[in-house]
């Protein structure tokens, strides 16, 4: 794949898996905005593309402000001329609680990011891109975005959502050279994931880690490189027949969650 001369928009794009994504569309020639609430963080990761002879900026947003889409849409239209890849990924967790004692905050707050956040960056950027008339979209759902997880209603609803947001999407520009699609990760070993597992097992989250891990065909977290290189895939013209799909990014575990009897001895 290469990618020269395009210019990738990565939101969420400090840290985990939209930094490896950042630094993957890099390597391979686009020109990539960065952007995150964490300012300081995207201009750290902004350099150290530089410094590898890359191209970045970093673009300072919280995701679920109107106002701040349109900059950052705004800016990268206005730094590079145009945006080929968007990966619409900035998320949260939340808080791990069942339904009847979740913080109605908390619920409000994950729907604002994952969802409202998701829907924003669409708004904005499919307009650049039918201009274009070349894009592919590629926004952050989640396994939570095909099954539930008990503790954690905001975060499955949210990524629920933006399974339905991709399918619209992907519907309203079908034929108009624009393509949207979503990823759907497994645990993938960044913060995120840590933090799940440290409020789940405050004194244990390596246990929490090894039951996940058990349940996982590949025995394993994923890598956020792993999750980068199906986004390229995707953003790459190798999947120009592909829009409006939910890839599943989990080590098969959706598809074949080991059984507990596959742990139980003879
Ligand atoms: P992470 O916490 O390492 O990175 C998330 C980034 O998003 C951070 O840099 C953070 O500052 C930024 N962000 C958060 N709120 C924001 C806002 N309002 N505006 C702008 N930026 C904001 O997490 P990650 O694991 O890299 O998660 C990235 C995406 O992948 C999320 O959508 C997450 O739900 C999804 N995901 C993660 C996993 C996993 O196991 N790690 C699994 C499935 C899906």
């Amino acid at each position: 794949m290469d990618f020269s001369g395009k210019v990738a928009l990565v939101t969420g794009g400090a840290n985990g898996i939209g930094e490896a994504t950042v630094r993957a569309f890099a390597k391979l020639g686009a020109a990539v905005a960065i952007v995150d609430v964490d300012l300081d963080a995207a201009q750290s990761v902004a350099s150290s593309v530089e410094s590898a002879g890359g191209t970045a900026i970093a673009i300072g947003a919280d995701v679920t402000k109107a106002a701040d889409v349109e900059n950052y849409v705004r800016t990268t239209v206005g730094s590079f001329g145009r945006i080929d890849c968007f990966f619409n990924n900035a998320g949260i967790e939340g808080r791990i609680a069942p339904i009847v004692e979740l913080d109605m905050d908390v619920f409000d707050q994950v729907m604002a990011v994952n969802v409202r956040g998701v829907f924003l960056g669409l708004r904005y950027v499919i307009p650049v891109m039918l201009e274009q008339g070349t894009g592919s979209i590629i926004n952050t759902a989640s396994v939570a975005g095909m099954v539930g997880s008990p503790g954690m209603s905001a975060y499955v609803a949210s990524k629920h959502a933006v399974m339905g947001l991709t399918k619209t999407a992907a519907g309203e520009v079908s034929g108009r050279g624009v393509r949207v699609n979503a990823v759907c990760p497994g645990p993938i070993d960044t913060r995120m994931v840590r933090d799940i597992a440290a409020q789940i097992s405050p004194n244990n989250p390596d246990s929490v880690q090894a039951g996940y891990e058990a349940s996982i065909p590949l025995g394993r977290y994923g890598r956020a490189e792993e999750v980068a290189n199906v986004v390229l895939f995707l953003a790459s013209d190798l999947a120009s027949n592909v829009t409006g799909t939910q890839m599943p990014i989990d080590g098969g575990r959706t598809a074949s969650p080991r059984a507990i009897t596959e742990n139980i001895e003879d």
